[in-house]
């Protein structure tokens, strides 16, 4: 018997049977991305994500071909726009973590005149001092991770967007990690930008991204280009609306997005989704109390949905457990990858997912890994 790998990481982790089973039958049958064979595909699509997120009537997804991180460009280079043209747009960007760490060096890298908020990683954005920021350095737009991976915690979208919409700024929204996973109200939160990837809480391949843009937006996208040449969601967008792509784009991979919608729709939508994930999430931390790891978190910053960042015990090193889980292949079959925390945070705190498709008993078996494993270093 071959050892199954389970992924207890957020990036790669095992698909829906129904996402597995297009590339054998396009590898049969490969559709040229043009015109009339094009289409309806990307319609579907983009019509079924609309759907699963409930924005049908306020935003509209432009397709990208890349990972999540070239949608944050994207969005960052196409929809950030400067009221007065004679300077460059501005945006505060607010990070506790490194995607946030991230969207401010993209903003800054493409020109943008970038504020930078940094907090401690999952410390909580105050928000007096967000509206002071804003309102000191006349922004145009504000930046926000939602579904915070680095320390696995969800930052305040609804309460910072509330801001945005009182004084008039563009609200442009990391939901790479959030979307599908968490609960999301675009309209309620005043998101005007959304930035998503397929591969994350989709459970698709990591080939395409998207940006969800309000309607009323995006009309105004699509006057001027974006900053960043190929990453531009006007000129995507004005090809897209009639059913093309301005470059080529993988339809296998298009096709799947599709089959994981469908795979989505058939657990119950997004609610769906979040209650599977609530009960394998249920089930981890109490196993991580009674083994008695300590759960990485900060006051008013709820626990994300789609992992748990936990402190690494004394007398543990991180890179034997890891180790030893991901050469776990005896009694069970299953041997295990775990994730170290990014940035500040790695030499003092690691993460593990519970993304992809696997039965709670996988995760009971983990469980028993995990205690064996670190009992092995703590004696
Ligand atoms: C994973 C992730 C990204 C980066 O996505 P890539 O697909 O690796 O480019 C960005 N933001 C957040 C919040 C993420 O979780």
């Amino acid at each position: 018997m071959t050892t199954k790998n389970i992924s207890l990481t957020p990036a790669v982790f095992h698909l829906p049977h129904r996402v597995n089973a297009i590339a054998p039958i396009y590898a049969e049958n490969p559709i040229v991305p043009r015109g009339p064979r094009l289409a309806p595909i990307l319609g579907r699509v983009q019509e079924k994500l609309r759907k699963a997120l409930g924005c049908q009537e306020t935003h509209d997804p432009v397709m990208l071909t890349c990972s999540g991180s070239g949608a944050i460009a994207a969005a960052l280079g196409s929809c950030v726009r400067s009221k007065d043209s004679t300077r460059n747009p501005r945006i505060l960007v607010i990070s506790n973590g490194a995607y946030g760490e991230r969207q401010a060096r993209y903003a800054n890298q493409i020109g943008l005149s970038t504020t930078h908020y940094a907090l401690a990683y999952g410390e909580r954005p105050d928000l007096d001092e967000v509206e002071r920021l804003v309102t000191e350095n006349d922004v145009d737009a504000i930046g926000l991770v939602h579904g915070a991976t680095s320390t696995c915690s969800v930052n305040p979208m609804t309460e910072i967007g509330a801001i945005a919409k009182r004084l008039g700024k563009t609200y442009v929204v990391d939901g790479i990690a959030s979307l599908f996973v968490e609960e999301i109200d675009l309209e309620a939160a005043s998101v005007d930008v959304m930035i998503g990837s397929t591969n994350k809480g989709l459970h698709a391949n990591p080939d395409l991204a998207f940006v969800l843009v309000a309607k009323p937006l995006l009309e105004q996208v699509c006057e001027e280009s974006g900053r960043i040449p190929y990453l531009d969601l006007g000129e995507a967008w004005k090809s897209q609306r009639s059913g093309g792509h301005p470059y080529t784009i993988n339809i296998r991979a298009l096709l799947e997005v599709e089959a994981a919608l469908d795979s989505l729709n058939d657990e119950g939508g997004v609610s769906g989704r979040i209650a599977i994930y609530k009960s394998r999430n249920q089930l981890l931390r109490a196993g991580y109390r009674e083994i008695g790891l300590k759960t990485f978190e900060h006051p008013g910053m709820p626990l994300q949905n789609i992992g748990t960042a936990l402190w690494i015990p004394e007398g543990v090193q991180y890179s034997i457990l890891a180790d030893d889980l991901a050469s776990w292949d005896h009694e069970n079959g299953e041997c295990y990858e775990i994730y170290s925390a990014q940035g500040r945070l790695a030499d003092r705190v690691f993460r593990i997912f519970n993304m992809g498709e696997y039965s709670l008993e996988t995760y009971s078996r983990f469980l028993e890994a995990l205690k064996a494993c670190l009992q092995k270093q703590t004696g």
